[in-house]
């Protein structure tokens, strides 16, 4: 089975002491993890290395950071690199959530740099895709997220490929309340398989997670997830309540 996984987005909110205890009321439930289940926290880049320490060698649970710079080193002032991170014993980096390709112009080129620098470092890049309400409106999605998926990820090997982790976040339904409907987050899950078949082969498709993200909660968490290509989700507003992130946690296949 492919991997299952609950991945936090906690953005920029919150102080180190409220993050640590966030993290122990969570990991204090001691929600026992199948193998082919997984919980990521991604949390702001100070918190990082606590973060790392809390998780500790407990099965099934990680940290990721929220971004990293699209250059190896250098004069990029206030820039995280992935040697930094690797450094630290970083195994998972979000890269081009949609506020990122927003608020800082981030382009599919300067993606497929992130992502390749992440995988020389041993990083599984968490890729982001996912159409604004505009793009939905005119139902050309299909063809915005394989450009997204063709520009930042089609160069890679086949073997490469299978260790990115895919998130599809529909803009529409980031921190709108306004989730897609399992129906819509199927299909276009369904979709980006078959866009990834098409370059890399199905056995390879087959194997990549696909996450949902958008307004996932704990209410809506098992319908979303039961469906067929949907691998679990990435998660931001919810995944800052302790008893909603657990109930998202138990909603895994
Ligand atoms: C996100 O930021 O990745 C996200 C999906 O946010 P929310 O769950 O709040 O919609």
């Amino acid at each position: 089975m492919r991997k299952q996984i609950a991945a936090a987005n906690w953005k920029m909110n919150g102080n180190y002491q409220q993050a640590e205890k966030l993290l122990n009321d969570i990991l204090s439930a001691n929600v026992i993890l199948q193998d082919h289940q997984q919980a990521i926290f991604s949390v702001p880049s100070p918190f990082l290395i606590m973060a790392k320490t809390e998780v500790g060698e407990e099965g099934g649970y990680d940290v990721a950071a929220q971004n990293c710079f699209n250059k190896a080193s250098g004069a990029f002032t206030g820039e995280v690199s992935v040697e930094m991170l690797h450094s630290i014993g970083i195994n998972y980096c979000i890269v081009g959530h949609s506020e990122r390709r927003e608020y800082f112009a981030e382009s599919n080129a300067m993606l497929a740099e992130k992502v390749n620098l992440c995988l020389q470092s041993s990083i599984t890049p968490i890729f982001c895709c996912g159409e604004p309400l505009n793009i939905r409106e005119a139902n050309t999605q299909n063809d915005y997220v394989a450009k997204q998926l063709a520009e930042s990820l089609f160069h890679l090997s086949d073997r490469d490929v299978q260790r990115i982790i895919i998130a599809y976040e529909p803009i529409w339904a980031i921190g709108t309340g306004k989730t897609a409907t399992s129906l819509q987050a199927q299909e276009m899950h369904a979709h980006l398989r078959s866009v990834l078949a098409g370059k890399f082969g199905a056995e390879v498709a087959n194997n990549i997670s696909i996450l949902y993200g958008g307004s996932v909660k704990a209410n809506n968490a098992v319908e979303i997830f039961s469906q067929p290509d949907v691998d679990g989700g990435l998660v931001g507003g919810a995944s800052l309540n302790a008893e909603e992130f657990l109930t998202i946690i138990r909603s895994l296949k």
